[in-house]
């Protein structure tokens, strides 16, 4: 049962910089037919709530952010799909989750397995779905392949990489410190390229992943979008794909297709989440696979940082700022 009436949450005031973010007393939500009310244990800290509070994602101002977390069921609606109170959840998709109390779609939460702690689940909806399904579905990596992945000590890119890795890849990482280098090696990649030693990186960097790829690579994943991508196409062995799948660095501008021809027959996607997790049935069977990968110690969740759910504005901050590694959590 659940007593409070209200609970904190951290409210996009209007668009603009970390110091938009305010820390707000709101009701507890009710939870509706199909609905659950979590009491947050973790709230993750994803880049796509940096681009909703900056804008770059429109939303309706004020708004509280968040989307991703991990708690204890403390009530339910009707019909809510077996879930009772007790039971411990996780999930992508519930908006507003950077609060003390979220409602869950019943139909989107994860149970979360015993053993499994709660901010380790945290980490796991958003970052670790997407490795997954980048890994698994979107270019299906077979051993022997050669991949490149940007970012590699970030969220999606230590678990990308030890995905990666398990499928029989060779994985080439690029990251911006030897801090982040070791991080990487230590996630299983074969090679790690620190981009920021190299002073043209849309000529350097293809060059140096050709050589080690012998030839180019067969799938380049690209999370940091403008200061990356041309050197990702450039590092594509003939037919190979590039995935686009974030702008860390900014958003990719407008691109002629030309260039796919000109890149040898090239591939270019830009997926995003909630496709490839679109029913339950693929939604499950995805969390499933990671948690059981976490519990077998095949699959290593690093939790870069925890900050209490006030100091929102300074998690944002560091991960802006390219100081993260690993996970980002919110604790309420
Ligand atoms: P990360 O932990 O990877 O953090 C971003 C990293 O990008 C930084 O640590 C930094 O690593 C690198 N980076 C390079 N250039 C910049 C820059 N100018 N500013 C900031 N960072 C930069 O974040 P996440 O794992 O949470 O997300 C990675 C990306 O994946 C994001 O772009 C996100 O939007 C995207 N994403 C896409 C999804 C999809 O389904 N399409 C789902 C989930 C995430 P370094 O210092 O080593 O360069």
């Amino acid at each position: 049962m659940n007593d409070q009436t209200t609970t904190h949450a951290i409210v996009a005031t209007r668009a603009g910089g970390p110091e938009v973010l305010e820390l707000r007393e709101i009701p507890v939500p009710s939870p509706g037919d199909g609905e659950l009310l979590v009491e947050v244990a973790a709230a993750g800290v994803n880049f796509i709530d940096t681009y909703r509070r900056s804008g770059v994602y429109r939303i309706d101002y004020p708004s509280v952010l968040g989307t991703e977390g991990a708690g204890v069921v403390v009530a339910t609606g009707s019909d809510a799909g077996g879930f009772t109170a007790g039971d411990r959840v996780a999930w992508s998709d519930a908006p507003r989750s950077y609060a003390g109390h979220v409602i869950v779609r019943a139909e989107r939460a994860l149970p979360v397995p015993p053993g499994i702690d709660l901010q380790v689940a945290a980490a796991l909806p958003l970052q670790g779905m997407t490795a997954h399904y980048l890994a698994t579905s979107t270019y299906p990596i077979a051993a022997g392949d050669q991949v490149l992945i940007h970012a590699g000590a970030g969220g999606v890119g230590l678990l990308l990489t030890q995905l990666a890795v398990a499928r029989g890849a060779t994985v080439i990482t690029t990251v911006s410190t030897e801090a982040k280098a070791d991080l990487s090696r230590g996630a299983g990649a074969h090679h790690v390229i620190n981009y920021r030693e190299l002073t043209d990186l849309t000529t350097e960097l293809p060059a140096l992943v050709r050589e080690l790829a012998g030839g180019g690579v067969h799938v380049a994943y690209d999370s940091v979008g403008k200061d990356t991508f041309d050197a990702s196409l450039a590092s594509l062995r003939r037919r190979g794909m590039l995935v686009l799948f974030g702008g860390s660095s900014g958003q990719v501008p407008p691109f002629d297709i030309q260039r796919l021809n000109a890149a040898g027959s090239a591939f270019l996607t830009r997926p995003t989440l909630g496709d490839y997790v679109a029913t339950r049935a693929e939604l499950l069977s995805r969390a499933e696979e990671l948690f059981a990968a976490v519990r077998t110690g095949q699959l290593n969740v690093r939790i870069g940082a925890t900050f209490p759910l006030t100091e929102a504005a300074a998690a944002h901050t560091a991960l802006e700022g390219r100081r993260t590694t690993g996970k980002v959590l919110l604790l309420p």
